[in-house]
């Protein structure tokens, strides 16, 4: 494997493929001493799943309680991940996990507009939250989730796994160490075809949005990232609906446009009728993409001077450690993966909707 030379990358040309080592994603903030973070996850779905999966292949992480409203559930969960009787919660004996010594930590893995009471509820029974993407469905819910954390003393994070992913950190680097200059030109996407229903996902009882909720956040968070700058302004659109039964109560698709002060911009849109899953970003001296580059991979990226390749990871393991690590170690999660950072992202979505239900710029205070 060559190793990753960050000059001679930039002084390649062509499709040159060089493959970098994982230097910049650290799962170790130390101290652990051994230990493991025992979590329970919150909700047992299609993510859940995949986190749990997460958990096994992870160093400092152990699935030791589940919550869940299907009996059915729990006992195959039980069964498959060895959780002991007294680690299995329903909603309704949910606040019971405060006499829990057994289970450090609650990941909320249930429909958006559901991390708000469950993570006030489990900081309340003195647990560390982590809570999925989109943190909340607006930005007064995620105020509310940082200040029940902030009293309880635990831990809140967002369950950022790009953050611990190393296409989209070089995608950072690039962007914020200004490799090609100043970034000018972002377009970022995210989109899959649903036209025919997503669940909960089309409720907005339960999702607060379309395709923004699910897909959108990504999109903003990697703006953000990217140029390392917060957007100031908004103007949005939402796009025609091809199915109208299943889109009553959200946008199917929507577009979106930010301002920075720099001056770079962003086009984003993120979409229940077309595929699209793309990070790209124009500086003063050339580009750099990712497509894929939000999904679950395998991603493939390029700039103005070659192609670029890192080994392809476990996100949801490199996200776990990462974390759990920290919190082993008693220090605070840091900021990118924090309550404010996700509170930041609601923050700019609720510009979003509003610039797409008025026509009108909205600016982000
Ligand atoms: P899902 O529908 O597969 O699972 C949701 C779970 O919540 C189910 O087990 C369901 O039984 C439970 N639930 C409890 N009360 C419910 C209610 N009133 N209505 C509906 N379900 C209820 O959804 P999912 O895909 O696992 O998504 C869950 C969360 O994870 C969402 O916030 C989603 O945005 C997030 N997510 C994140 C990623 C990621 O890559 N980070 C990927 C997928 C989903």
């Amino acid at each position: 494997m060559k190793q990753y030379n960050r000059r001679r990358f930039l002084q390649a040309a062509g499709a040159t493929v060089l493959i970098a080592p994982l230097h910049h994603v650290s799962s170790g903030a130390g101290g652990h001493n051994g230990r493991k973070l025992n979590i329970a996850l919150c909700g047992l779905g299609v993510y859940a799943q995949i986190l749990a999966d997460g958990i096994t292949a992870s160093k400092f992480c152990r699935l030791s309680g589940i919550v869940t409203g299907t009996p059915a559930k729990a006992a195959s969960w039980k069964k498959k991940y060895n959780i002991p009787d007294s680690n299995i919660y329903n909603y309704s004996n949910f606040d019971q996990l405060a006499g829990n010594k057994d289970i450090d930590l609650v990941y909320v893995v249930l429909p958006n507009s559901m991390h708000k009471e469950y993570t006030i509820r489990a900081a309340r029974a003195g647990k560390h939250v982590i809570t999925e993407k989109p943190m909340a469905t607006n930005a007064a819910d995620c105020e509310a989730m940082i200040s029940a954390c902030r009293e309880a003393g635990v831990q809140l994070g967002v369950g950022y796994r790009l953050h611990f992913e190393p296409y989209n950190m070089e995608m950072k680097r690039l962007g914020q160490e200004k490799v090609f200059g100043q970034v000018r030109l972002m377009e970022i996407s995210l989109g899959y075809k649903a036209d025919d229903g997503t669940g909960w996902r089309t409720h907005r009882a339960l999702s607060g949005g379309g395709p923004l909720m699910n897909l959108g956040v990504y999109c903003v968070q990697a703006a953000r990232y990217v140029s390392g700058e917060e957007p100031i302004a908004v103007t949005a659109q939402f796009n025609p609906i091809v199915n109208k039964e299943v889109f009553a109560e959200v946008e199917a698709s929507i577009t979106w446009q930010l301002e920075f002060p720099s001056g770079a911009i962003c086009n984003s849109t993120s979409t229940y009728t077309a595929g699209v899953d793309r990070l790209f970003a124009s500086a003063e001296k050339g580009f750099f993409e990712l497509s894929p580059a939000i999904s679950y991979g395998p991603f493939r990226g390029r700039t103005s001077e070659g192609t670029f390749q890192f080994p392809e990871i476990n996100q949801q393991a490199a996200q776990l450690d990462a974390m759990a690590a920290t919190i082993l170690a008693g220090k605070p999660l840091p900021a990118h993966i924090s309550g404010e950072e996700g509170w930041k992202d609601c923050r700019i979505m609720d510009a979003i909707y509003q610039a797409a239900k008025s026509g009108q710029k909205v600016y982000i205070g």
